[in-house]
């Protein structure tokens, strides 16, 4: 057990964390009372506590530790490049070996003339410097009105002040200022919540119409860009109508709107390609965002991959007095996060991971909508090795669509004793395991999820609280 071999007291580390550590999303009332899960070791897809139980780390770190844990290449990648370079600055024309091959190897492998890269150490990070740059571009291109910023309800972007503010999970509008003059949010594109007896031809056609509307309503002078999670990742693992995406790009390019991708979650392997936008979606955006699978988690790093047309039309003779893209982090483009980047870009591809994701997603998916027939499983989505279980409960005496919004934690709760470590989030089961996962691993996630299921279901009858609905 690791707490033991060093010699370490799980409950000492604990109270130091209450006492000591903000988390990101903390919930104030009981950061200092709530026993926090104290993770201290990890191997392939398993993850261990501090008091040395185990779990099948079904969300893979954060959607981001796509290649396992404890892979010796990585580490020693690692090890070397901090041994030949740690650092230097990336400012102005300062490079360094890994992170110029890097940017190489990302722009051989995004879609279309996406070929300039600008590095951060998050996916807040990538998605603000991506904002940053379309008001930039449009400054320069003598057109200071298109600033306005397009997303849509149930995204996630990020944390920073201007990436919070373009976050459409309800729930996450806190105490918090957000920069809402600049952000205007479509509706959710969720299927799953369209009124009842509309077709999903219809629902399609109305979200394409919601953007266009909008971006008439804003007046397409002030628009800069519409920004997009391939798969709406955290707020629900929200796949889009057939078609969606590439229609809104054909609505920006009609009005000159920029479309980012943010492919902070769906990129590196998630969905069976490096990128997803082209070779799943079948759209060549703009710009496209990524992070976590960057370097499977093993280090922090962002990236912001720019289309040549938009960099073209403001460098060189294109370039205006003062041009500086005073944008940029002391760590953008740390050498020993681009080099655990390649080296994990090689082994996506070298140990055709992406192949087996094309093999096993269908194969998770497939086995997770068989949870369907469970009362409390209200819709389950997905795609590749990204899923959503939604829980429907409705609670006895409570009116109609009142849902139990707590009920994936009650899941978690089952599933962390049955081995199995999931996301919960309001009636949310979200599952996104590295992508190494087998067709056994999978097995073994499904049946415990079940179980985890079925004991929220019984806990809830016993407490009195809710019945299941009358299948008809
Ligand atoms: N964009 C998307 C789609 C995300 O899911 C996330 C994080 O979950 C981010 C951006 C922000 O990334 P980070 O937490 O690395 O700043």
């Amino acid at each position: 057990m690791f707490a033991k071999h060093h010699n370490l007291d799980p409950a000492e580390i604990a109270q130091a964390d209450k006492r000591h550590v903000l988390h990101p999303w903390s919930d104030l009332k009981t950061m200092h009372t709530e026993d926090p899960l104290v993770m201290a070791e990890a191997k392939g897809i398993h993850i261990s506590d501090a008091e040395g139980n185990r779990y099948i780390d079904g969300i893979g770190g954060m959607w981001c530790v796509q290649v396992g844990y404890g892979r010796e290449e990585l580490i020693e990648t690692m090890a070397e490049q901090a041994r030949r370079l740690c650092y230097y600055t990336p400012f102005g024309a300062m490079a360094n070996v890994p992170a110029a091959q890097l940017a190489q190897a990302l722009a051989a492998r995004a879609p279309g003339d996406l070929n300039t890269v600008s590095f951060a150490t998050s996916g807040s990070g990538a998605v603000d410097s991506a904002i940053r740059f379309a008001h930039f571009y449009f400054n320069c291109l003598d057109q200071p009105s298109k600033r306005q910023v397009i997303v849509r309800m149930d995204s996630y972007h990020g944390s920073t002040y201007l990436t919070a503010s373009m976050n459409g999970k309800r729930r996450d509008w806190s105490q918090f200022d957000y920069a809402r003059e600049l952000v205007h949010f479509l509706p959710s594109v969720n299927a799953f919540r369209r009124p009842k007896g509309q077709s999903l031809e219809d629902f399609a056609n109305e979200k394409v119409a919601d953007l266009e509307a909008m971006i008439l309503e804003l007046g397409p002078e002030n628009v800069a860009c519409f920004v997009a999670e391939p798969i709406q990742a955290s707020g629900g693992v929200i796949v889009p109508p057939e078609m969606y995406l590439p229609r809104c790009l054909e609505i920006c390019r009609k009005y000159d709107v920029l479309y980012i991708s943010d492919e902070v979650v769906t990129a590196f392997g998630r969905l069976g390609h490096i990128f997803a936008s082209k070779d799943v979606f079948g759209i060549t955006p703009d710009i496209i965002t990524c992070a976590k699978g960057l370097t499977s988690g093993y280090i922090p790093m962002g990236a912001t991959i720019y289309s040549d047309r938009l960099i073209k039309a403001i460098s060189g003779e294109n370039a205006v007095d003062h041009p500086y893209f005073t944008n940029g982090f002391t760590y953008s483009g740390h050498p020993v996060a681009a080099a655990v980047a390649l080296k994990n870009l090689e082994i996506l591809e070298g140990d055709g991971i992406l192949e087996q994701v094309r093999d096993t997603g269908p194969y998770f998916q497939a086995g997770l909508q068989k949870l369907r027939e469970l009362p409390i499983v209200g819709d389950v989505r997905g795609m590749g090795l990204m899923a959503c279980v939604e829980c429907v409960v409705r609670k006895i005496g409570a009116e109609p669509g009142e849902a139990d919004m707590a009920v994936a934690a009650r899941v978690d709760a089952h599933a962390q004793e049955r081995g199995l470590i999931l996301r919960p989030f309001e009636s949310l089961c979200i599952l996104s395991p590295p992508l190494i996962v087998t067709k056994e691993d999978i097995d073994r996630i499904i049946s415990i999820l079940r179980d985890s299921l079925i004991a929220t279901q019984n806990d809830l009858i016993a407490e009195g609280i809710w019945s299941p609905p009358a299948r008809g």
